[in-house]
């Protein structure tokens, strides 16, 4: 059996990038030897393996071939026969259609290389199309490989297109796109993988929220960009730069949603959009099963940004409002990404991306004074039940009430 370094780990190599995980393929060898050596079986349906030892993926070299709709509709077929160009066929795109003997040789029979040079994502063979994944696949590469100078090559954007029109990427799973969507979210750029996707129509497939901000305006004293859509990729971006969690990256992509729906005599006012646009968060947290915690955060910031923005001119009582939505007292993890999503969104306007944001202070400030009533004596006051939770109530706003008043002298 013969084993090459593939994929990824050859990329990046090239690339003069750290390599994190290494895939290997396996050429020539049957599953019964791959046990035989000690190598752990992965799934049923893949001939894939992990390595007694190292734990890395090791997979017999397989040809596939497009049986059905959606990620069940492959049939693989791995042999001894199988070479190593054939598998290199069936990948995504030619920078991750090369292989690596332990010698450093390459096999490059799809000129990944000449690729990597011209900084061009181009799909390996018409096969692309089978898997509509790829779609996001490229998207995310895109994004990564932004600062590097990489775009899509023309042609494979076209594929792109036409799967996305097809219908196909409805076959996806959530948990498939998901995984490509939050994994593309942490790269450097992810504004590059929301402007590609758009580019080849998958937005308006899979967010189509999303794609729906393009177009429309929002006022210039405000905005001086414009285009909601542009802003909306200025907010990612700007998290990107601050090095937000993803949980702040998922509520910037989704925060305006809700002006989507402002009809157009409307424009450029956007009342209410904070809560028209719930629902469509709602209904994109659901597509994709998110994680609870992203979802969450993603609902609280679509809902109170302009609250975070406004915060110190909010009435005190509207500030305890705010304090208890978040939970603050059990949650202060969560209340930070949420002033972080906020400043992310007061950066993410054209020109405006150094201004500072006092607002974030003071939040914090308001958090601190309103837990900082203790429970204890009003315990010993003899409030019990819901007594004591209007009494800590009052006992919270007087504090801000004080709280604001210091800070604005
Ligand atoms: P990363 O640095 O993100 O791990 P990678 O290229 O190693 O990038 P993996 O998801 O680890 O990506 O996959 C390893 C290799 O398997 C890819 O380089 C590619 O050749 C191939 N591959 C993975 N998923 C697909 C897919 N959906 N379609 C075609 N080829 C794929
Ligand atoms: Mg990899």
């Amino acid at each position: 059996m013969r084993i090459y370094k593939v994929g990824g780990a050859v990329r990046d190599r090239l690339l003069g990038k750290p390599v994190t995980d290494i895939d290997w393929v396996v050429v020539g060898a049957t599953t019964e030897e791959m046990l035989a050596k000690g190598f752990r079986p992965v799934g049923a349906d893949f001939p894939v393996f992990l390595h007694p030892k190292s734990g890395e993926e090791y997979a017999l070299a397989r040809t596939e071939r497009k049986s059905g709709r959606g990620y069940g509709g492959f049939t693989f077929h791995a042999s001894p026969e199988v070479t190593l160009e054939e598998d290199l066929i069936r990948r995504d795109l030619t920078i991750n259609a090369m292989a690596e003997d332990d010698q450093q040789n390459l096999t490059d029979p799809y000129h990944g290389q000449r690729d990597l040079e011209a900084r061009l994502l181009r799909h390996v063979s018409p096969a692309f199309s089978e898997d509509p994944l790829r779609v996001l696949r490229v998207a995310r590469f895109a994004a990564r490989y932004a600062a590097l100078g990489f775009t899509v090559a023309p042609e494979t954007l076209e594929l792109m297109r036409q799967l996305s029109d097809s219908g196909e990427l409805e076959a996806l799973t959530p948990e498939r796109s998901w995984k490509e969507i939050s994994r593309a979210l942490m790269e450097d750029q992810p504004q590059v993988f929301v402007e590609v996707l758009r580019a080849c129509g998958a937005l308006k497939v899979l967010m189509p929220e999303v794609d729906a901000l393009f177009g429309v305006p929002q006022p210039p004293a405000h905005h001086p960009e414009i285009d909601t859509g542009a802003h909306t990729l200025s907010v990612l971006q700007q998290a990107a730069t601050h090095k937000q969690p993803l949980t702040v990256r998922w509520a910037c992509l989704l925060h305006d949603l809700g002006k989507g729906l402002t009809p157009e005599e409307e424009w450029p006012r956007h009342i209410a959009h904070e809560f028209k646009g719930l629902k469509l968060i709602k209904a994109v947290n659901e597509r994709f099963k998110v994680p609870r915690d992203c979802q969450e955060l993603a609902l609280l910031v679509g809902e109170y940004h302009t609250h975070g923005h406004r915060a110190l001119e909010l009435k005190p009582s509207t500030l305890l409002e705010l304090l208890q939505s978040f939970d603050i007292y059990r949650r202060p993890q969560r209340f930070e990404e949420f002033i972080a999503a906020c400043e992310m969104d007061a950066r993410g306007r054209e020109g405006l991306e150094e201004r500072s944001y006092p607002q974030a202070d003071y939040l914090r400030g308001a958090a601190t004074a309103a837990r900082s009533v203790a429970v204890q004596p009003l315990l010993e006051k003899g409030f019990k039940g819901p007594e004591l939770g209007e009494a800590i109530k009052r006992e919270r706003l007087k504090a801000l009430k004080a709280y604001k008043e210091t800070a604005s002298t």
